[in-house]
């Protein structure tokens, strides 16, 4: 299997397509990695190197069908040499959903629950044992946040703000912890009426004051998407080259423009929007409804 290289992680300029907005620049995570792909992996590193160093030989997971962290979880243990279980939220389905297909073809053992089960997030009796390491959904918590701070490693100048998408927090909260002085973190929500996103993150960040989570560019909700955002993540395919997907990274590009119409980043900040991946989601589109993938 490839591995990981975040070599291929370049910062691309777009402030052309913001309309001239003095500097808007990419943080290209979607490229390290084709299956491990976006935030996942840094999220996912200092998990594997825990269960590693404990001499432990299983991880464990939680997600949906067409979960990112799901298949990137897969992904990484196999490189690392561990077995890996994904507890699947919902019946299993007749049909496997390419990233569930993808996530058993890595080897991972897929064990299906009912979402009223999924919802306590309990881990079957057979893998609670010394040699199994359990990762909460999404890679939320210290680890995940700490390894998501290990990004500003591939940031190489200044910025005023850096923006991303949020579905755990767990990224946003990474980089808001490993942040420079006087960089403020933005993040987009994706999800629709998720109050206590905000309280996970604090638990996260603690005292640190340098992040907010915007609420009103979900589109929808988790998932959903509008005509419009289709359209937008297009129009940025054409003009940049940089594909985005529908959960999470094109609701990132189009609330950036709305925000930065509405003056919400002045025109002289130097603006750093996180690639974050994840286009793997995108094959739950119909055929040629995006004009990549
Ligand atoms: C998982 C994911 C996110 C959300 O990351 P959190 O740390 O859970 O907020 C953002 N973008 C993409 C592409 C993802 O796959």
């Amino acid at each position: 299997m490839e591995s990981i290289n975040t070599g291929l992680a370049v910062l691309q300029d777009i402030s052309d397509f913001y309309g001239g907005h003095r500097q808007v620049e990419v943080l290209r995570l979607d490229r390290i990695h084709p299956i491990i792909s976006g935030n996942k992996w840094f999220k996912l590193r200092y998990y594997i190197a825990d269960t590693l160093q404990k001499k432990k030989t299983e991880i464990v997971t939680f997600g949906g069908a067409w979960s990112n962290h799901i298949v990137a979880t897969a992904a990484a243990a196999a490189e690392a040499g561990l077995k890996s279980t994904g507890i699947i939220r919902g019946e299993e389905p007749r049909q496997y959903s390419p990233t569930l297909q993808k996530a058993a073809e890595l080897g991972m053992q897929l064990l299906f629950q009912s979402r009223a089960d999924y919802r306590n997030k309990s881990v079957p009796s057979h893998l609670q044992n010394d040699h199994t390491c359990i990762i909460p959904e999404g890679g939320y918590g210290k680890l995940g946040a700490a390894g998501a701070g290990t990004i500003w490693e591939l940031i190489n100048k200044p910025f005023d703000a850096v923006c991303c998408a949020c579905g755990t927090g767990t990224m946003l909260a990474g980089l808001a912890l490993a942040a420079p002085a006087g960089t403020r973190i933005t993040g987009v929500s994706v999800l629709k009426n998720n109050h206590s996103l905000q309280e996970e993150i604090t638990t996260l960040t603690g005292t640190q004051t340098n992040w907010e989570l915007l609420h009103g560019f979900h589109n929808g909700g988790y998932a959903r998407y509008t005509p419009e955002q289709i359209r937008f993540m297009n129009e940025l395919y054409k003009a940049t080259g940089i594909p985005s997907d529908i959960v999470y990274t094109g609701k990132l590009f189009m609330a950036t423009a709305q925000l930065i119409r509405d003056n919400y980043f002045p025109r002289d900040k130097r603006l750093l929007l996180i690639h974050s991946g994840g286009l793997q989601g995108n094959t739950s589109l119909p055929g040629h409804t995006l004009l990549y993938s």
